[in-house]
C-alpha cells in the first residue's frame, strides 16, 4: 500500500493498535542492502512501514539532492514482493508544510552533539546530521513504529540516530543491520548507480583498504597509524580519500590503540562520487 499523506497514515496507524511496528526509513532506489533490513524487519515486527523520502535539509547545496535516484514504482514492486504493508513516501510539503523555508532561521531541527558529528562524514557535510535528526524523529512521530531500522553501512549516522533516541526519550528500539555488498566487496549504495563500469571497479579500494586493516589487526597491529598507513598502498590517482579514521563503535571516541571494540572508516571519491564504507576490527 503507497501512502502519501499524513493523515491516511495515522488512520492506518490507529488500526495496528497492539501490533509491533518497524519503520525501516529510506531514500529510495531500494537495493539488497534496503531489503535486508525490511527484511530484518518482517522478522522482528507484525506490521513494516518503508519511508521513502529523498529529504532536502540532509544535502548540502554543492550536492546531488537534485540528481539522487527516484525510483519509487520499482521500489514498490521490490517492497510489496518482501512483503512491506505500507511504504509512507510523502513530498517535500507534506513533511516540512507547505511555503516552510527549509531553514533554522524558521524550521525547528534537531541538532545532534557536536562531538559525534565534527568527524567522519559531518566534517565534509556540515548540516547533515541535523537534516538526518530532524527528519528520522519527524518519521518516527508520524508512523510511531517500535523499532527502527538502520544499516551499520552508514555508521555516523546509527550512532547518531542511537543517542538521539536515548537523550530525548524516543520510545523507538534502533535495530542495526550488517552492510550487504556486492560479490567483489562493493558496499551496495544508492549512489553506486553513478559509477561506470570502470569506477565500479576503482571503487573496490574502499573495501579492500578495510579489509586490509582488519587482516592487519587480526595479525597483531594495534597502533592506529599504522594500520592507517596500510591504506596507501591501494590508493592512486583515480581515488580521493576523504578520510580515514579507526575509532570506537559506538561512541566514535579516538582511541590509543585499536581493539576488538574499533571501527575503521573510510570515505573516498571515486569518478567524483563520494563512497563511504567501514568495518569492526572485532570478530570474524
Ligand atoms: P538510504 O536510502 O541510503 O538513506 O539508506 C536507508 C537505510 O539503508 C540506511 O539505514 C542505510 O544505512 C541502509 N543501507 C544502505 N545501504 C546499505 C547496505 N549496503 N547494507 C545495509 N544497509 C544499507
Amino acid at each position: 500500500m503507497l501512502v502519501h499523506e499524513i493523515e491516511e497514515l495515522r488512520k492506518i496507524r490507529k488500526e495496528w493498535c497492539g501490533e509491533k511496528v518497524g519503520l525501516v526509513p529510506t531514500m529510495g532506489a531500494l537495493h539488497q542492502g534496503h531489503l535486508s533490513l525490511i527484511k530484518k524487519a518482517k522478522e522482528m515486527c507484525d506490521r513494516v512501514v518503508v519511508s521513502v523520502f529523498v529529504n532536502p535539509i540532509q544535502f548540502g547545496p554543492a550536492e546531488d539532492y537534485g540528481k539522487y535516484p527516484r525510483t519509487l514504482e520499482k521500489d514498490m514492486e521490490l517492497c510489496n514482493s518482501a512483503g512491506v504493508d505500507l511504504v509512507f513516501a510523502p513530498s517535500p510539503e507534506v513533511m516540512y508544510g507547505k511555503g516552510q523555508k527549509l531553514s533554522n532561521d524558521t524550521l525547528t531541527y534537531v541538532c545532534p552533539p557536536f562531538f559525534y558529528v565534527n568527524k567522519l562524514c559531518g566534517k565534509s557535510r556540515v548540516g547533515h546530521f541535523d537534516g538526518v535528526c530532524t527528519v528520522v524523529l519527524k518519521l518516527f512521530n508520524i508512523v510511531q513504529p517500535d523499532f527502527g531500522f538502520f544499516g551499520e553501512k552508514d555508521a555516523q549516522q546509527a550512532v547518531i540516530i542511537k543517542k538521539m533516541v536515548k537523550d530525548l526519550n524516543v520510545p523507538v528500539e534502533i535495530i542495526e543491520c550488517p552492510i550487504v555488498r556486492e560479490e567483489g566487496g562493493l558496499a551496495l549504495s544508492s549512489r553506486n548507480k553513478y559509477l561506470s563500469e570502470e569506477g565500479k571497479k576503482e571503487a573496490l579500494v574502499l573495501s579492500k583498504i578495510l579489509n586490509n586493516i582488519k587482516a592487519c589487526y587480526n595479525k597483531g597491529i594495534t597502533d592506529i597509524d599504522a594500520l592507517k598507513e596500510t591504506a596507501y598502498g591501494f590508493l592512486s590517482k583515480e581515488h580521493e580519500l576523504e578520510y580515514l579514521e579507526i575509532l570506537d563503535r559506538d561512541t566514535l571516541d579516538e582511541k590509543d590503540k585499536a581493539d576488538d571494540n574499533s571501527r575503521a572508516f573510510i570515505a573516498c571519491r571515486v569518478e567524483g562520487v563520494r563512497l563511504i564504507d567501514n568495518i569492526c576490527l572485532g570478530g570474524k
